[in-house]
């Protein structure tokens, strides 16, 4: 079948064949909404999602893991409308203003004030690509303009522009663009999922170690940083990893004179169990990317936090020694007030210790899972649940993510699968029943995909 042609009229009120004649949809084949359907959202409370016929869905992926606090949070809509009738935008070359200066600083007070300087961006793709110019600019700015490689981990994600792609190592997104781009060394991942048997998560990071400390040994002097995820490789599928690794990674960094770059774009506002993921292993980055939920998931956000060391690098009377990157909304004043209404939450609601409850409370809801023989690894890390389904017919395999999501829609559910891993990433604000529901119909959906496949 053709492409819908965009001169066939639609009725008004038909927002799905609308939207598929005239919006091109992310991360999406097209063609395979002929079979799939899209929900068409009309409004967000809490949790929950609703469409046009008033259905409605549990959000227990956070809409692509940056709604922390649900939809339409009362205390992040309240500071947004003071905002707005206060400053929507202003430049940040040349300008500042009051949210940007005390976002800036919130942030680094959270690292004890080691990553003292925030650059911001948009989105997450943007402040990969910053965290890496930074380092290379760094080390020119040092003399030492050979260290122009970067190193990332098997199966990592870090965004799909042409810069970050090159640090990325999902073929999915990267294979088609293979020509465009400049290639980083790829390590071993620490993924335990990964190890021989009897091997411990411990054992497979200081498997993975070595295989870094080998590429170190004879690479260094051309290496300007390594890129990690820490804790969870998100997008790989939720792997995930010892904090001993992070550890690891931080000493040969240190020794060989690489730069480490943190990307909690996924991992960090609490999702792993702390604020920052590194904080699990006591270490600190030389760049550490926040995008997704720092805005609490209300606008486009990114930030870089770097060393002061760095910082102090670029500082020269020559300007071409200063760090001229930019982008139109660098600073949005609405965006970094929903970051400060976000980071509010976190401090008078005790959210991280509120979160090890919920999951603990979620983890023995999902526990009978483990228990599956088509269950593979059910793991968590703070408020990320993940299982992958064990299909062998190779076909079925393919369709499982979409199967899945169909089904899910219909016990009320928004999760959509990567490949055969089933994840739940959900807003930190689930009251005991939903909860309860997520963890039900998430087992019921799951064995409805799995009778389509017998
Ligand atoms: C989502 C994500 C990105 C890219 O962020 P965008 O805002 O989608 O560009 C980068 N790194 C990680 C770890 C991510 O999960």
């Amino acid at each position: 079948m053709k492409a819908p042609s965009p001169s066939t009229s639609a009725s008004p009120d038909d927002w799905i064949a609308r939207s598929l004649r005239a919006v091109w949809h992310p991360c999406t084949q097209m063609k395979h909404h002929e079979r799939v359907p899209l929900v068409p959202v009309a409004r967000g409370q809490g949790a929950w999602l609703y469409d046009r016929a008033g259905n409605r869905y549990l959000d227990a992926i956070s809409s692509w893991w940056v709604n922390l606090f649900g939809h339409a949070n009362p205390r992040i809509n309240a500071a947004l409308k003071e905002q707005l009738d206060t400053l929507e935008h202003a430049m940040l070359a040349g300008c500042t203003h009051e949210p940007a200066i005390e976002l800036a600083e919130r942030l680094g007070a959270l690292t004890n004030n080691t990553l003292g300087h925030a650059f911001f961006a948009s989105d997450g793709a943007s402040a990969v690509e910053i965290a890496l110019k930074m380092s290379f600019h760094a080390w020119r700015n040092r003399g030492l303009a050979d260290k122009q490689e970067f190193v990332c981990l098997a199966n990592s994600y870090h965004g799909e522009t042409i810069g970050a792609l090159g640090v990325t190592d999902v073929a999915l997104f990267k294979d088609a663009y293979d020509p465009l781009i400049r290639h980083a060394h790829v390590v071993q991942s620490p993924d335990p999922r990964t190890a021989a048997q009897n091997e411990t998560a411990a054992d497979a990071a200081r498997r993975a170690l070595a295989h870094v400390r080998a590429l170190f040994e004879s690479r260094a002097a051309r290496i300007a940083a390594l890129i990690v995820e820490p804790l969870v490789q998100c997008a790989a599928g939720m792997a995930m990893h010892h904090a001993s690794y992070l550890a690891g990674l931080r000493a040969l960094c240190d020794q060989y004179g690489v730069h480490l770059i943190a990307d909690e774009i996924a991992v960090g506002c609490g999702r792993t169990g702390t604020f920052f993921a590194c904080e699990q292993a006591n270490v600190w980055p030389d760049f550490l990317c926040l995008s997704k939920g720092i805005s609490g998931g209300y606008l486009p956000l990114s930030i870089v936090l770097s060393r002061d060391e760095i910082y102090e690098l670029f500082y020269h009377d020559d300007t071409t020694r200063g760090f001229l990157h930019s982008h139109s909304y660098t600073g949005n004043p609405l965006a970094c007030r929903a970051a400060l209404a976000t980071l509010d939450l976190f401090a008078s609601d005790n959210v991280l210790a509120v979160n090890a409850q919920k999951s603990a409370k979620l983890k023995a809801a999902l526990a009978p899972l483990a228990g599956h023989d088509q269950v593979r690894d059910l793991r968590q890390c703070g408020t990320i649940f993940a299982f992958d389904a064990v299909i062998d017919n190779v076909q079925h395999a393919k369709t499982f993510s979409r199967r899945f999501f169909e089904n899910a829609l219909e016990r009320e559910l928004l999760l959509r699968p990567i490949g055969t891993t089933v994840y739940l990433m959900p807003p930190y604000i689930l009251d005991d029943e939903e909860l309860a529901l997520l963890a039900l119909r998430t087992r019921d959906t799951f064995e409805a995909t799995l009778a389509e496949t017998r």
